[in-house]
């Protein structure tokens, strides 16, 4: 089995993508150039092979059998566990399991939800939520950093405010220091627009939540397969991330939480493997991260997630931060070049990672990836689940490319050559 990969740094995406068997699959006569990672990233071997091992040799359910194979499997999810805990510089404890980032995000709210009508452990009420309290979100927010706030402020009468981002993309900061007052109690950001690509200051939105003493949500969803990341340093109460955009398996991500925060958080599913002791009327919780865990967890998936940061860590955040950051700079020159083409979020002087929106003057952006599919490129488009940034655009849809560890030069030059072919092909 293949446990690392075959490069060593400086990053070769050539050798790498011997790791990662469907990038060598032909797509409409055309060999793959796939260019949609920001929705979901190819899996390496390693990853394949350590979720089949798992299931092949150890499979069981964790933390409740007396047998050997039950012993093995929780050994193996917990060591999981301390994997993905350990990339984003966590402790065990710190990391929730969770379905992916939408899950993490809902999970946050709806227990946030919970302690506001008096629900959890004495702490919890920090955390609650009365009517006036304002949550303040951005402009730029996938939906699901969006929609599970505009639920918990209809739950709680809460107001819902939003940062501003400028015609370049970048957030207003000015703006975030007027909206953050001693009425907000929740800042939930992104660490990286899943359209605009830029790395949002978010150090900056941290220190000015904890001057107020608001609870801070970070969406690394589009950071943490790019950048090396460490939260408990930042500083961030919570965050969620998604291994299927992080070369690992669909269905699991994390949340990380402070300690103190993930403590005073009441739970959001309630069910098996969440208590201590239950009686027909009530119900003890265990502490985090179990107390976040009801019922049956993605085992198999969560070891697939470990060999998936294990991979990413063996070929090391900074050469592929370096690589995907070289890859955007060629795209964005190449796409600049080419009449008609209006990048979202070209700003000047700011940090990146390797994806790029884009609009096509007078060409609908499914037509625009039709035709990039006819020559085997992969993008995505629409509104990539960020409706009202879209909007602030003045559009609906829009095509965007990105890119990972595993592209090429060649990947780039190709997809910009089809670029090129758009506007004359429509007319
Ligand atoms: N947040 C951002 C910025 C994303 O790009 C995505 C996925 O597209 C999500 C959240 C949702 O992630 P998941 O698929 O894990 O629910």
């Amino acid at each position: 089995m293949s446990t690392s990969p075959v490069t060593a740094a400086p990053l070769d995406p050539v050798a790498l993508r011997a790791d990662f068997p469907i990038l060598g699959e032909q797509v409409n006569g055309h060999r793959l150039v796939y260019l949609d990672s920001a929705a979901t990233s190819q899996k390496p071997t390693a990853v394949l092979d350590a979720e089949r091992a798992f299931l092949t040799h150890a499979n069981s359910a964790v933390h409740r059998g007396a047998h050997t194979l039950a012993a093995e499997a929780t050994d193996l999810f917990e060591d999981a566990r301390a994997a993905v805990a350990g990339f984003v510089g966590a402790a065990p404890q710190q990391l929730v399991w969770t379905s992916g980032a939408t899950m993490g995000l809902n999970l946050v709210a709806y227990a946030i939800g919970n302690a506001s009508v008096g629900r959890g452990a004495p702490a919890s009420a920090r955390l609650a939520l009365a009517p006036g309290d304002e949550i303040v979100t951005t402009a730029i927010e996938h939906h699901a950093n969006l929609i599970p706030w505009q639920e918990l402020a209809a739950r709680t009468g809460a107001v819902l405010r939003h940062i501003p981002a400028r015609d370049d993309g970048t957030l207003d900061l000015d703006a975030a220091a007027t909206l953050i007052s001693p009425r907000t109690r929740i800042v939930a950001f992104t660490h990286v627009s899943n359209v605009l690509g830029i790395v949002n200051p978010v150090a900056e939105l941290i220190a000015l939540a904890q001057q107020v003493g608001a609870v801070t949500v970070m969406d690394a969803c589009q950071s943490a397969p790019h950048l090396p990341l460490d939260l408990p340093g930042l500083g961030v109460d919570l965050a969620v991330f998604s291994a299927h955009k992080m070369v690992g398996p669909y269905g699991v991500g994390g949340l990380y939480g402070r300690t103190d925060v993930l403590e005073a958080l009441p739970p959001f599913l309630t069910g098996g493997s969440m208590i201590t002791t239950v009686t027909l009327d009530s119900a003890e919780y265990l502490p985090p991260p179990q107390r976040f865990e009801a019922g049956t967890q993605p085992v198999g998936p969560a070891i697939g997630f470990a060999a998936a940061v294990r991979y990413l860590d063996a070929v090391g955040l900074e050469n592929i931060h370096a690589h995907e950051g070289m890859l955007a700079a060629r795209m964005a020159e190449g796409l600049r070049d080419i009449p008609g083409i209006r990048l979202l979020g070209d700003a000047a002087g700011v940090e990146r990672v390797g994806l790029w929106s884009f609009d096509v003057d007078g060409v609908h952006a499914h037509d625009a990836g039709q035709l990039l599919d006819a020559r085997g490129i992969a993008v995505r488009v629409g509104h990539h689940c960020a409706a009202p940034l879209h909007s602030r655009y003045g559009i609906t849809a829009s095509v965007r490319a990105s890119a990972a560890l595993y592209n090429t030069v060649d990947d780039v030059d190709e997809f910009l050559d089809a670029v090129r072919g758009i506007r004359p092909y429509f007319g």
